[in-house]
């Protein structure tokens, strides 16, 4: 095996898992991330069993158990009304089902615990405060061009250096992502403030004509995520910028005042411009590969991009022998393996974010109509291709 490491561009969750993966089949791998300090973002995080089935795999399944949030149901209500829909229950029928549970978790948490795994792996390197602009390569190794610095030389380079990555620019070449114009606003805050008749133990969803409200507990029950949403056919980009929150409240007059009242306990309001873009078949340059949103950016709506980030890691760490021997050919396995389930879920985030988060009037009431019909038996089976697998695998779950 070549001496030279693998090289990871961006150190978010994507990144940090592919480290995991690669290290713990023995590979030497180096992190390169622009920000000074490796981190998430201040908010929650939605994993499904899949996820789970992920961690297991990268040896941090027990770790990231112990920092979960285990919510009983995600819950469906609608914002108009304020009635309850439906609910999928999470208990141990549904984590017998999937061999795993459904869970929330601060993303800093999460992020910690493959971090922790990185620092712990004498295999991997994490180098921060370096942007990455581009490669080259010669067939044999991987040039690694970083923001005023040397260029850095690897065996291989896994881009997952996130939505507007240089790497996917220069090797796909599909201009800017695509700006959906909804805005998201995310805000964290302590139980107290979060009003007594909504601190329930789930994932809570409240679908109105095109916006949504979302909330559920994180760090133990000590804090409430809260998000909410609006199409407000915004153009521009925008990421974490910090908004009052009479911004936030615009346009929510129509909502059920049960519902409302989150974005009243909110404090501190970010805004968020939702970009995703069309699911593409090749990403995958030589000895070049992308993973995770830089591959396949989606909408939040089925709360699925890092969760499937994890099962890019996994399937690389899988395609890969332990000798290192043919390279090429293993991104091109990887690629294959991920390629039709990650643009599965591309598309229905998108379907999902019209016709259960945002459809009204007679729409909604289909989504209401077939949904107040579904047992959990039925949510089980329609949500098994997802939930069942690590992404490696169909037919995971232990079927009752
Ligand atoms: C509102 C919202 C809610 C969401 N909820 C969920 C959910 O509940 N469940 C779920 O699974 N997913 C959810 N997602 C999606 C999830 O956040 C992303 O899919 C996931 O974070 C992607 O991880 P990543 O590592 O691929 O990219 P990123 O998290 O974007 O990480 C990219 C990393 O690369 C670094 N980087 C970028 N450019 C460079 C460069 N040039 N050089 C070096 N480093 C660079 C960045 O600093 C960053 O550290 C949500 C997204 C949004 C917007």
């Amino acid at each position: 095996m070549s001496s030279l490491p693998i090289l990871i561009a961006g150190g978010g969750i994507g990144g940090l898992a592919a480290a995991c993966g690669l290290a713990r089949k023995g590979h030497r791998v180096m992190v390169v991330e622009q920000s000074a300090k490796l981190g998430e973002i201040g908010a929650g995080i939605q994993i499904g069993p899949n996820a789970f089935h992920c961690f297991d795999y990268l040896g941090v399944g027990d770790a990231m158990r112990a920092e979960a949030v285990y919510i009983d149901a995600l819950r469906l209500m609608d914002a108009q009304t304020a009635e309850d829909i439906t609910a999928i229950p999470l208990d141990d029928p549904f984590r017998r089902f999937y061999g795993n549970p459904y869970a929330v978790v601060h993303r800093a948490d999460l992020h910690g615990v493959l971090l922790r795994a990185c620092v712990d792996s004498p295999l991997v390197e994490l180098r921060t405060g370096q942007r990455v602009t581009g490669y080259t390569q010669d067939g044999t190794s991987v040039s690694l061009q970083v923001d005023g610095g040397a260029a850095i030389r690897g065996r291989l380079l896994i881009a997952a250096d996130g939505l507007r990555s240089p790497i996917r620019a220069q090797m796909v070449g599909d201009g800017p992502p695509r700006v959906s114009g909804h805005t998201t606003y995310r805000s964290v805050i302590p139980v107290a403030r979060m009003p007594e008749d909504l601190r329930w133990n789930a994932a809570t969803l409240w679908a109105g004509p095109k916006c949504h409200i979302v909330h559920y507990p994180l760090k133990g029950g000590a804090v409430f995520n809260l998000v909410v949403t609006y199409h407000r056919d915004v153009t521009e980009a925008i990421a974490g910028r910090p908004v009052p929150k009479e911004e936030v409240a615009q346009g929510f007059e129509h909502i059920h005042p049960k519902a409302r009242q989150v974005i009243e306990h909110g404090e501190n309001w970010r805004l968020w411009v939702l970009c995703d873009r069309e699911p593409i078949s090749n990403w995958v340059d030589g000895r070049v590969a992308l993973l995770g949103d830089a591959a396949h950016p989606m909408l939040q709506y089925f709360a699925q991009g890092a969760c499937m980030a994890m099962e890019d890691a996994v399937a690389l760490a899988d395609c890969m022998t332990p000798d290192g021997a043919d390279p090429e050919p293993a991104l091109q396995r990887y690629q294959q393996m991920r390629r039709v389930r990650t643009a599965r879920v591309q598309m229905n985030s998108r379907l999902i974010g019209e016709y259960i988060y945002h459809p009204d009037d007679a729409k909604a009431a289909v989504r209401n109509e077939i949904m107040r019909g579904m047992s959990p038996e039925d949510w089980y089976r329609q949500l098994d291709w997802l939930y069942g697998s690590n992404g490696l695998a169909a037919g995971m779950s232990d079927v009752a």
